[in-house]
């Protein structure tokens, strides 16, 4: 008999007790033991579209365990506008870098999808870590996975066209925001792709067309999810199948 998995135990457990279920998977894939060690310091927080978490090489107070939330990673480039290297939802955390004892953010964190997270201080969480070698265990494991989804985006960067990156984009994030409507302005949109905003609109109204998606001030409806999935790059089947599991 397959043993039932940590996440599925807790959600029946939560439901029995009349409890939320855990909603970050990251946590929900923990053992019951380092969960329970962990979440009597964990703080509720509500995450604002816009807001930035962290700004690039500057020191991390917190961590975050996104729920209904997700953040951007974007890195500065000199005489360019901020490109995103990577997302962070309800799979993963804000804040694994001090898992290796660095305490600078190597990027900017930037809220995308409003919502809820988990939050810990800094320090408490080094402290956890210290004595928990089952949540360090998990922590690199996520490491691994973002460091996937970072190296697959570099190489999208580079070599896909904005309409396949722009599909592959609003696939990520209805994965991480369970929806498939959420709201995006231009201005983000060129940040995620990294080109100018005419190049958003070309690529949107091109996705429009085909009735894939429907755009209309800032807010995105996915009218068509296997036909964007048909549209968009390899890369998002191939991060979502090695990097992040939990997202099936
Ligand atoms: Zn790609």
């Amino acid at each position: 008999m397959r043993e039932r998995t940590f996440a599925a135990r807790a959600a029946e457990d939560n439901a029995a007790m009349g409890r939320p279920a855990i909603q970050n998977e990251l946590l929900a894939a923990m053992s019951r033991k380092t969960y329970d060690a962990l979440a009597p310091a964990l703080t509720p927080v509500t995450l604002v579209f816009g807001e930035v978490l962290y700004e690039a090489h500057a020191p991390m107070a917190h961590v975050y365990f996104p729920c209904e939330s997700m953040v951007s990673l974007l890195l500065p480039v000199e005489n360019h506008i901020d490109i995103e290297v990577g997302l962070v939802g309800r799979e993963g955390m804000l804040g694994a870098s001090l898992a290796l004892g660095i305490v600078r953010s190597p990027v900017k964190a930037l809220v995308q999808g409003a919502g809820s997270a988990l939050r810990l201080s800094a320090a408490r969480f080094g402290r956890e870590l210290s004595q928990n070698p089952a949540l360090q265990r998990a922590v690199n494991r996520y490491l691994h996975s973002l460091m996937q989804q970072i190296t697959q985006t570099a190489a999208c960067n580079r070599f896909h066209v904005v309409e396949a990156r722009l599909a592959r984009w609003l696939l990520m994030t209805r994965d991480r925001m369970r929806s498939p409507k959420f709201r995006m302005t231009h201005e983000f949109l060129s940040h995620m792709l990294g080109v100018r905003r005419v190049g958003v609109t070309e690529a949107a109204s091109s996705l429009q067309r085909q009735k894939l998606i429907e755009y209309t001030r800032g807010n995105i409806s996915i009218l068509d999810e296997p036909g964007l999935e048909a549209a968009c790059c390899g890369c998002y089947g191939l991060v979502k199948s090695i990097a992040l599991p939990v997202l099936s």
